[in-house]
């Protein structure tokens, strides 16, 4: 029989606030534990929460982002209520019955392939603390409540998500314009971005849904497509052996690269749910959200369909170079300063890129200005320097001493192209008296010849003659002999 996976995900996004959802400490990653807390965030008896307007706008950021049809008028919080030694309040401040935003939407692409996500809603809501489990003899455990409180936003997808590959598709796209909007930073590694997908399997053709389990632990997008692909299998192998999936949470081991099942999944009426108390609905108006619209930056999807008719660039240019706000940013700046969008490109993806990825250039802070780059560009164009010993040599000096202007670099290295037309006349016609054999050779078709002439020049100019002019030249020269 040949199966079908339905994969749904809920993601949650640390929003990106300098302060928690109710309280005024500090979100700020890497303090000391529990130093970053107060009675509020401690749940101390009488403390009174205060909802941080920051949070709330970027909740509506994020539903105008995905294109939510419908944005509550009055948001409203609930409490759900749990023990756990990591939220010292025994509840969680969240909303329930009325999220945020509903019916919202993503495109993905896999394989060429466009699908559109459905996003069935989104919700702020207040983290929990941590937990920090010590290895080895002493059988103890620490809390940090550092986190208590950093504000969250719930992002649940309708069940339209079919492989482990669309599943990491949509959480891409989902990080890219989450970031991009400036919503969240969504640093997995950080925790800034956290994904529990659930899984049915159905036999295909079939309407109704199979029971589902909900995977967590999944730090990398990586390990959410292992532990969907995991999961899926076993659902099949249970309903081959004729057996019943259980509804379960299932924990994903990274080392094992298999899932367990955690424990019984709760439902709704266990957590209790009500109103909460200390908190009066905000009624949000219809002209935060047509505010928070207009602006809204040019998201990926629109800027890399710009960049290639605008510049002529490459799609595969494009995503690079609108990899990130910043990127994106930094290519237009030395696009516009050296009027080549085409040579720009090259630079962001092959030079940029690399340094980038050596670790030797901070996107939010380049380290060769704009200007810089696009002098640079140009001198290029113009013949001043050969465009390897620009790439190799200038180019990683400017990156040492970003003071340095590319004209400067040039003539310190001693890297500044012969082009003068009249000089190189007068080498190209000493190379040719010096070589009568090959000159003789050459005329009688061995045209090969020509890059031993190129080579002779190269070598009297100490290889700094412009390559181009002294090819024409000795053409013109040897032809016409
Ligand atoms: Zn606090």
């Amino acid at each position: 029989m040949e199966y079908e996976a339905i994969i749904g995900m809920e993601v949650h996004v640390q929003l990106k606030t300098a302060s928690k959802i109710y309280c005024g400490c500090s979100t700020a990653f890497g303090a000391e534990p529990n130093t970053q807390t107060c009675p509020v965030c401690l749940g101390l008896p009488g403390a009174l929460p205060v909802l941080n307007r920051k949070a709330v706008e970027l909740g509506l950021k994020a539903a105008v982002t995905l294109v939510c049809d419908e944005i509550v008028e009055r948001a409203a919080f609930a409490r759900k209520n749990y023990f756990y030694p990591d939220l010292p309040k025994g509840y969680q401040i969240t909303q329930f019955g009325a999220p945020l935003a509903r019916h919202g939407r993503i495109e993905i692409e896999v394989e060429g392939q466009q699908k559109e996500i459905g996003i069935r809603h989104l919700l702020i809501e207040e983290d929990a603390g941590k937990l920090i489990h010590s290895e080895g003899e002493s059988d103890v455990s620490f809390v940090d409540f550092n986190r208590c409180g950093v504000p969250l936003l719930e992002i649940v997808s309708e069940p339209d998500l079919r492989t482990p590959a669309e599943a990491h598709a949509y959480l891409a796209a989902l990080k890219e314009v989450i970031e991009y909007a400036g919503i969240s930073d969504a640093d997995m590694e950080k925790g800034q971005m956290r994904c529990e997908p659930n899984i049915s399997v159905r036999p295909r053709g079939y309407k109704e849904f199979g029971t589902r389990t909900e995977l967590k632990n999944l730090n990398s997008f990586r390990n959410v497509e292992r532990a969907i692909a995991f999961e899926i299998e076993r659902h099949i192998g249970i309903l081959e052996r004729g057996e019943k999936v259980e509804q379960a949470t299932m924990l994903w081991d990274e080392r094992a690269q298999r899932a367990s099942p955690m424990r019984v999944k709760e439902e709704a009426h266990d957590y209790r749910y009500f109103p909460e108390p200390d908190l009066t609905a905000v009624t949000l108006g219809r002209d935060l959200a047509a505010q928070i619209r207009a602006e809204l930056p040019e998201l990926p999807r629109a800027k890399r369909a710009r960049f290639v008719s605008g510049y002529g660039i490459a799609p595969e240019q494009a995503a690079v170079c609108a990899s990130s706000p910043a990127v994106a940013d930094y290519f237009e700046a030395v696009a516009k300063a050296c009027g080549d969008g085409n040579e720009a490109a090259k630079w962001i993806v092959g030079v940029v890129a690399s340094a980038v990825n050596e670790g030797k250039w901070d996107v939010n802070a380049p380290s060769v200005a704009a200007e810089k780059l696009a002098a640079l560009i140009r001198l290029v164009a113009d013949g001043a320097v050969s465009g390897i010993a620009a790439r190799e040599n200038v180019f990683p000096a400017m990156l040492e001493r970003p003071g340095l202007e590319p004209e400067e670099a040039v003539d310190e290295l001693g890297l500044r192209q012969m082009s003068d037309e009249a000089r190189l006349e007068a080498v190209v016609d000493r190379v040719i008296a010096a070589n009568p054999g090959e000159v003789v050779r050459y005329r009688r078709g061995e045209e090969k010849l020509l890059g031993y002439f190129v080579g002779q020049v190269m070598e009297e100019t100490k290889g700094r003659a412009n390559p181009k002019i002294v090819n024409q030249l000795l053409r013109r020269k040897l032809a016409s002999g």
